[in-house]
């Protein structure tokens, strides 16, 4: 299964570009078994957008290499995909935390120090707790973007 690393890399990207490809063109979302809304309702349950069962999660703070259900994929380890979780967490951390301790801090409700005691300790709670619904996120927008990756919606393309 796993005998070249870095040709296994290949033909994953190329495969990409293929399957965008046949996107842009065949806009395939008609015949597709698995539908956006599908996936969309399914990440925010926290379940996996192929299969629709709760098999994502190995702990809070990561996924499983595989659906416990259906074997796809869900760890992208080539395309830096923790790293959108990340970012996400920072832009929610901001609007949600430090924003609003800074409104307090300026219009004089707390002091300046208990402000960036606040702001730190509140940024790291929101993203621990957040962090499952973040990888959600992550897993959601990615295929919302290219539903045609899911194995269930591949082969149905395959067997037309
Ligand atoms: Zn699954």
């Amino acid at each position: 299964m796993r005998s070249t690393k870095t040709s296994l890399g290949l033909s994953n990207s190329s495969e990409w570009f293929r399957s965008v490809h046949t996107r842009v063109n065949t806009a395939p979302d008609a015949r597709m078994k698995v539908s956006r809304s599908d996936i969309i309702s399914r990440c925010l349950m926290a379940c996996c957008p192929n299969c629709g069962r709760f098999g994502m999660f190995k702990n809070w703070f990561r996924l499983n290499r595989h659906c416990s259900h259906c074997e796809m994929q869900l760890e992208k380890d080539e395309s830096g995909f923790y790293f959108g979780t990340t970012s996400i967490g920072y832009v929610l951390a901001i609007l949600l935390v430090i924003i609003p301790v800074c409104v307090f801090v300026v219009m004089g409700k707390i002091g300046m120090w208990t402000g960036v005691i606040l702001a730190i300790i509140g940024s790291i709670l929101l993203c621990v707790g957040l962090y499952p619904l973040l990888l959600c996120w992550v897993i959601l927008t990615y295929y919302l973007v290219s539903p045609q990756e899911l194995p269930e919606n591949k082969e149905k393309d395959e067997s037309n």
